[in-house]
């Protein structure tokens, strides 16, 4: 990051939020030396005839993949991931063009045993889009969009979400999703997604009418032909069973506007900042569900956000005057633009330095109420931390929703977030120790819910934290159709049934 953000500027920047390994370099001049990744016994590579030099680019691309090695000009600007903490060299990145180059480069690793990690927008928290080693299945390509009537939307899946944006706002029509500009359609919608929209429509995922997918064994599926696929698949899709390499949506009405009132509290305590938290969460649970609300504490100071897109309600008035109350500044805001409004919403556009993670989901104040200022404390005291809860419920509760996904947290309104951002030469380890240290604390205390999109590596038990442990079993089955060898990896994949 060439640029230096002030931790005030950075949250700011990054909207709404959201929100390894590095080995020795590969000599790739010869694949067979290198093909060996972290998932596949070293034993079972067979040795491969080695290239002569002048060989290497034409065997290296075909009509629909360019395959890059590390010494192509264009390896770098590819490798990128949106999160620079975590550095990966995969020995091949498969620049796809299309499903058929996608199915191309999955034979291709399968023949040459090679770990496969898939990468849509790159935003992954832990860097679970690429490997060490291995290929990466690059789909930044993959970047369009089409509509089948004037409701139901095909994209590819690298679509960056202000793409989508710009496609759907002026058709008047809108897909729920996240806020950030370049978080990736397929990684959201794959892991749920939630955002603006979600209470009033549903998540992301409840979307999704149809997937295509080339799975584990390079066989091109579709989802029509399997609904226990397309079910996996809303919230469960991530890297998982196969690469998704076409998605269609059905979309909802676009509302006319969209209005943003903000509140400030400065300089807080962690009583004070209880005390406001208490107010916030009651008030927001009573929220319409065309109404959205974040809690936003960033070291000492507070910032509550609350948007809407239909008129104000009572409700909604009577949370701007209760906030108004307790914190040192409101300011409300008039209906303005949708397309305009979400687009301050869009984030840092460059990679920056941070780490992320889901911090629990929960149904209301008094979960967390008893033990919450030893969490405020450390965020206050701890130099670098930034603690948000984002109001889900509404339409996201729905049953019939429920049953159509494995997305399994619907039942709690709030989902909370622990983000910490630095600059480039610093060293973050004390910010990652407090970090971890929270995370401990809420674990001991019972709140075991994760968001899949807000990985973690280090949460025990993840399997039942992202899916619980009913759903886990059934995506397990998904995974033996789909993936039985495990060819589509990272620490955090759904394991075939019977392994480790
Ligand atoms: C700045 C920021 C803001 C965010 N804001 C929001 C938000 O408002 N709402 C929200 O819900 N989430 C939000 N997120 C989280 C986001 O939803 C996840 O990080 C998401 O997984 C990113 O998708 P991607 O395609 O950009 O990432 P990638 O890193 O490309 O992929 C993420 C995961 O999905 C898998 N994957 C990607 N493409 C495919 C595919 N085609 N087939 C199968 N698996 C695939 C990858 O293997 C990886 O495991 C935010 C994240 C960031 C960093």
């Amino acid at each position: 990051m060439n640029k230096k953000y002030q931790r005030r500027e950075v949250i700011k920047l990054m909207g709404l939020s959201g929100f390894s390994l590095l080995l020795p370099s590969c000599n790739l001049s010869n694949p067979s030396e290198t093909a060996n990744s972290p998932l596949l016994n070293e034993d079972s590579i067979e040795s491969k005839p080695q290239l002569k030099k002048e060989e290497i680019f034409d065997y290296f691309k075909s009509e629909n993949v360019s395959y890059l090695k590390k010494e192509d000009p264009q390896y770098p600007k590819n490798n990128i991931s949106f999160n620079l903490r975590i550095q990966q060299e995969p020995q091949i990145i498969a620049l796809c063009e299309n499903t058929m180059g996608v199915q191309e480069a999955v034979k291709y690793a399968l023949e040459n045993k090679l770990q496969i990690n898939v990468k849509s927008g790159g935003h992954s928290f832990e860097g679970f889009s690429s490997n060490t080693g291995g290929i990466q299945i690059n789909l930044s390509l993959m970047n369009k969009m089409h509509w089948e009537n004037e409701s139901t939307l095909i994209a590819q899946p690298a679509c960056l979400l202000k793409e989508l944006y710009d496609e759907t706002l002026p058709k008047k029509r809108i897909l729920p999703a996240g806020s950030c500009g370049t978080v990736g359609l397929a990684g959201l919608t794959l892991g749920g997604g939630y955002g603006f929209f979600s209470r009033k429509y549903g998540l992301s995922c409840d979307h999704l009418l149809e997937a295509t997918m080339i799975d584990g064994e390079g066989r091109m599926v579709k989802t029509k032909d399997d609904p226990k696929l397309l079910w996996a698949l809303k919230g469960g899709g991530n890297g998982n069973f196969g690469i998704v390499t076409e998605l269609k949506f059905k979309t909802q009405p676009a509302p006319k506007g969209f209005t943003r009132h903000r509140f400030k509290a400065y300089k807080l305590d962690s009583n004070r900042a209880k005390d406001i938290l208490a107010t916030w969460f009651r008030t927001s649970s009573l929220l319409p569900n065309h109404a959205f609300s974040a809690f936003v504490l960033n070291g000492k100071t507070l910032t509550i956000l609350l948007t809407h897109y239909e008129k104000t309600d009572s409700e909604i008035e009577s949370m701007v005057k209760e906030l108004d109350k307790v914190c040192d500044k409101t300011s409300r805001g008039g209906e303005r633009d949708l397309a305009k409004s979400l687009k301050t919403y869009y984030g840092v556009q460059e990679p920056i330095y941070f780490k992320n993670s889901s911090a629990g989901y929960y149904q209301n104040f008094q979960e967390i109420e008893n033990y919450i200022v030893e969490i405020l404390e450390k965020v206050i005291g701890g130099k670098g931390l930034i603690y948000q809860i984002n109001t889900l419920g509404g339409n996201i509760e729905d049953p019939e929703k429920e049953s159509q996904s494995c997305y399994p947290h619907r039942k709690f309104g709030f989902l909370s977030e622990l983000q910490a951002y630095w600059d480039e030469g610093r060293n973050p380890e004390k910010i990652i120790s407090g970090f971890d240290e929270i995370q401990e604390i809420f674990y001991n205390k019972g709140i075991r819910r994760q968001y899949r999109n807000y990985p973690n590596l280090k949460f025990k038990e993840w399997e039942s934290a992202y899916w619980g442990e009913d759903n886990y079993k059934e995506l397990q089955k998904v995974k033996m159709t789909y993936d039985p060898n495990n060819r589509i990896f990272h620490p955090q994949s759904i394991k075939p049934l019977n392994s480790v």
